[in-house]
Formats: C-alpha cells, structure tokens, sequence
C-alpha cells in the first residue's frame, strides 16, 4: 500500500482510503468510484499517486462503455448572487 505524505495544504497525516472522485479532463467531468487515495484527516485533502492518474488518464482515453452516465446540473452562480 502506498504511503502518503504529510498534508501540503495544513500537515494532518495523510491516511489511504477508497474516494468518489471528479476529474476533469479536456472540458469533459468523469467521475470514478472506489479510487485509491489518500485523504488529510484534518482538511479532507485528496491525494493521488502517480499511477492511479496514469490509470484514470488512461480509462479516459480507453474506455468506450462507462458503467454509467448521468447528467450535471449547471448552475451559473455569479448572475444571481451579490457579494
Ligand atoms: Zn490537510
């Protein structure tokens, strides 16, 4: 299993887990489900090792059946709110 690092962002521990992630990639949202990560225990920071990018980037590029596809609902925040 990996080991992670101290949190960069506030120096928790960094502890392994399984994560819902969104990755962006070219414009386009995917979502993964039960990725390896670490999470800072403290602020709930995500890390990713080298390879479970590789493989996300990968998946993208490769994938032609997704196990599911939903719709995003988009919300543009800044024409109904002043701050
Ligand atoms: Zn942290």
């Amino acid at each position: 299993m990996h080991k992670y690092g101290d949190c960069s962002f506030c120096g928790g521990e960094v502890k392994s887990s399984r994560v819902e992630l969104d990755y962006r990639y070219k414009g386009k949202l995917y979502i993964f489900k039960d990725v390896p990560a670490g999470i800072c225990q403290q602020c709930g920071e995500k890390y990713l090792t080298a390879k479970v990018v590789k493989e996300i980037e990968y998946r993208i590029r490769k994938k032609e059946k997704w196990d599911k596809t939903i719709p995003v609902p988009v919300d543009v925040f800044s024409k109904k709110v002043v701050v």
